[in-house]
C-alpha cells in the first residue's frame, strides 16, 4: 500500500471499506492524545509495555482548540508530564508554548501517536481487545491490544441550553478570537472563567457585550485577577449583566432573556454560550463501563483506575463524570503513574524503568 494515496485511491478504499494497513498489535492502546493520555502512554512505556495512542484529532487537540491568545491559569511545572521540565519566560505559559511542549515530549519519548483516527468500537476482553478506528477519509483501522486506557477528555461535547435558536449559525459554545465580534452585539452566557474572560476580551476589542448568568453574582471560581476586572466593567455599565437570569429564545437578530424584572428582548448579533462541556458518556457506556446515576462517574478502582470492565482503565477528567471542575491537567497527569503501576503488577513486569523511550 503506498504511503500517499490519490483522491481516487481514497474513494475506492473508502467505498470498499478496505483496510489500508494490516491489524496492529500492542500491549496498551490509549484512546485520546491529550496531556493525560500522553502521560499514561509514557508511564506504560516506562514499565516496558508497547503503547499506541489514537486520537480523532491532532496531538493535544483540545489545547489546540483553546482561544489562540489564551494564557494558562497555572504555572508551567504543573503541566509537566514524563518528568520533562516545562519552562517559560513568563509566570504562566501560553497555549502556543504548551503545544510546543507536548510536541517535544511526544518526540522525546518516541510516542506512537496515530492522529486523526477515531475509535468507533472496543470489543473483546481483558488481554485480548479488538479496536476499530476510522481515519480522516473514513477508512477502517484495526488494532489488537491487551489493555485499554480511555482518556478522551471533555472539550468536544458542549453543554446545551436546549432552547429555540441554539442551533443558529450565530451561536457558538466555544470562544476563539475577539476580532470578528468588533462593533456587534454579543450575548455571553455563563458565570465562570470562560464566560468572564470572553466578556472582558470582547469588550476590550470593541464589541457591545451583555452577560447573562443564572447565578446571583459571578461565580467564586472566577480567578481573582479576572473577577474584579469584570465586576468593575459591570459597575461602570461598560458591560451589561443580568444575574439570576436565563435565555429563553435566540432569534436571528434578537434574544429574549428572563430576568427577575421580567422578560427582555435585546438586539443581538452573536451568542457565546460558554456553559461548560462534558465527557462522551455514550462512548464509555458502549465499552460496558458503568456510570453513576447522578454525576455519570465511571465505576473504577480509585487507586488503579481500572473500570468495572477488567483491562479497561479511565484517566483524566472523565473520572469525575459531570464534575469536570475536579480534574484538570494539573492532577489528571498523575493518572498515568497509577495505571502503569497496576499494569506492572498485573502483567508481572519488573520494577525497573526505561526513562527515555521505554520501547
Ligand atoms: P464551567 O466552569 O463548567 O462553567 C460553566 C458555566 O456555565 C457555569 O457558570 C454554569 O453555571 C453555566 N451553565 C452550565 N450549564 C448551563 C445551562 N444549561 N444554562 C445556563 N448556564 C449554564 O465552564 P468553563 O468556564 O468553560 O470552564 C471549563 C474549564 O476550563 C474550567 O476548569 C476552567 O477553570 C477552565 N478554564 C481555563 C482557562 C485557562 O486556563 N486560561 C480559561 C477558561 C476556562 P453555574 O455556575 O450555575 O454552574
Amino acid at each position: 500500500m503506498p504511503d500517499f494515496l490519490t483522491a481516487e485511491d481514497v474513494e475506492t478504499l473508502t467505498k470498499a471499506k478496505v483496510r489500508p494497513h494490516a491489524e496492529q498489535r500492542t500491549d496498551v492502546l490509549v484512546i485520546g492524545a491529550g496531556p493525560t493520555g500522553l502521560a499514561c502512554a509514557i508511564e506504560a512505556q516506562k514499565v516496558g509495555l508497547r503503547v499506541i495512542i489514537l486520537d480523532k484529532g491532532c496531538l493535544v487537540n483540545s489545547l489546540y482548540h483553546y482561544p489562540p491568545n489564551m494564557l494558562f491559569f497555572t504555572t508551567p511545572e504543573l503541566l509537566e508530564i514524563g518528568d520533562i521540565p516545562f519552562t517559560t519566560a513568563r509566570q504562566k505559559p501560553t497555549r502556543e508554548e504548551a503545544l510546543e511542549y507536548y510536541r517535544k515530549v511526544s518526540e522525546h519519548y518516541h510516542l506512537d501517536i496515530h492522529q486523526y483516527e477515531w475509535v468507533k468500537t472496543v470489543n473483546g476482553e481483558d488481554g485480548n481487545f479488538s479496536i476499530t478506528a476510522t481515519d480522516r477519509v473514513g477508512r477502517p483501522h484495526d488494532y489488537k491490544t491487551r489493555k485499554v486506557i480511555v482518556s478522551t477528555g471533555y472539550y468536544d461535547l458542549f453543554n446545551q441550553l436546549c432552547i429555540p435558536g441554539e442551533d443558529l449559525p450565530k451561536v457558538s459554545h466555544y470562544y476563539g478570537d475577539a476580532h470578528p465580534y468588533y462593533d456587534t452585539d454579543v450575548l455571553v452566557i455563563g458565570g465562570k472563567n470562560s464566560a468572564a474572560i470572553a466578556a472582558l476580551d470582547l469588550w476590550r476589542h470593541g464589541a457591545r457585550v451583555t452577560l447573562v448568568y443564572r447565578g446571583a453574582q459571578l461565580h467564586h471560581h472566577v480567578k481573582y485577577w479576572i473577577k474584579p476586572d469584570l465586576e468593575n466593567r459591570i459597575k461602570g455599565n461598560e458591560i451589561e449583566a443580568y444575574f439570576n437570569s436565563s435565555v429563553q429564545e435566540i432569534g436571528v437578530d434578537h434574544v429574549v432573556i428572563n430576568t427577575p424584572g421580567g422578560p427582555l428582548r435585546l438586539k443581538n448579533d452573536f451568542v457565546l454560550a460558554l456553559i461548560g462541556y462534558h465527557p462522551d458518556y455514550d462512548f464509555l457506556r458502549s465499552m460496558g463501563i458503568e456510570l453513576s446515576a447522578e454525576q455519570h462517574r465511571p465505576e473504577c478502582d480509585p487507586v488503579s483506575l481500572e473500570s468495572n470492565v477488567p483491562g479497561i482503565y479511565v484517566a483524566g477528567v472523565i473520572v469525575a463524570g459531570s464534575r469536570t471542575n475536579e480534574i484538570f491537567i494539573e492532577n489528571g497527569r498523575f493518572h498515568g503513574k497509577q495505571i502503569a503501576e497496576d499494569l506492572r503488577i498485573k502483567l508481572r513486569l519488573g520494577s525497573q524503568t526505561n526513562a527515555s523511550s521505554g520501547q
